[in-house]
């Protein structure tokens, strides 16, 4: 679903991927763990192109993100075809960023009336449908600010999936919750992953990483230092760095 190969990116100086070599399949829980600054943000925003990548190839769902390719040249995607790329791609980042003016219900709605012309009555029935997959069925009416965070975040989640897309990329969607507000988003997140849908997940929750992950990807300074099944690189990690990251964070 998602494959890099050599990617890097720079922003001026500062070369922050340096080669990052992975491959997503499809359905898998992917999960991304590694210091601050070490890439994990940048590399998930190269993935829906809003961060171009200066070298190496990036491709979702078999497609060439950004460009497409004539031969051996390569060439740049429209805005429209960036735009409708981005479509299958539903992200969840720490700060919601929910409509504060919209209620649950209207934020869920918003993308599918207005990005895909969606008549409102399908994309209600669909959202009062994802709301009640979040476990808030019951607050559709409420706004942003009558919601707790946990809950907006669930909100969040339901407005990425109303695209109805084929790959959900989350940056540590937890960090910015209360503990006690922690486990129902990561209960969405694994109810998502067994109804199979393809997830890159940013986390610093190494349980779930252990629980719900395909795979796990280690990275510390814009490489990918170790790589592997969740629980052999939680229990028994190869390299110094990957060690020193653990016994920090579990
Ligand atoms: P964290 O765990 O703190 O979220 P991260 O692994 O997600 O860290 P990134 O946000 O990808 O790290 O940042 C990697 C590096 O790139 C950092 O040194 C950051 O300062 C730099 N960086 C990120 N975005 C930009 C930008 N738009 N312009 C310049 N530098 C940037
Ligand atoms: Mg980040």
């Amino acid at each position: 679903m998602v494959k890099a190969e050599g990617v890097h990116k720079s922003y001026g100086a500062a070369h922050i991927l340096k080669g990052i070599d992975l491959e997503v399949a499809p359905r898998e829980v992917f999960c991304l763990v590694g210091p601050s600054g070490s890439g994990k943000s940048t590399f998930l925003r190269c993935i829906n192109h809003l961060e171009q990548i200066n070298a190496g190839r990036l491709s979702v769902d078999g497609r060439l993100v950004g460009y497409r390719e004539k031969g051996d040249k390569l060439y740049e995607l429209k805005d429209s075809e960036v735009a409708a790329h981005r479509r299958d791609i539903g992200m969840v980042f720490q700060r919601f960023n929910l409509f504060p003016h919209m209620t649950a219900l209207e934020n869920v709605m918003e993308a599918p009336i207005q990005v895909k012309g969606e008549a409102k009555a399908v994309a209600r029935e669909r959202a009062e449908r994802l709301l009640d997959r979040v476990g808030l069925g019951d607050k559709s009416r409420n706004y942003p600010s009558q919601l707790s965070g946990g809950q907006q975040q669930r909100v969040a989640i339901a407005r990425a999936l109303a695209m109805e897309p084929k790959l959900m990329l989350f940056d540590e969607p937890t960090s910015a919750l209360d503990p006690e507000l922690v486990g129902d988003v990561l209960d969405v997140m694994r109810g998502l992953a067994e109804d199979g849908m393809t997830m890159i997940v940013v986390t610093h929750e190494m349980g779930f990483a252990r629980e719900v992950g395909d795979a796990l990807v280690f990275m510390d300074d814009g490489v990918v230092v170790e790589a592997g099944n969740p629980r052999d690189v939680l229990t028994n990690p190869q390299h110094d760095r990957t060690k020193a990251f653990l016994s920090k964070v579990l």
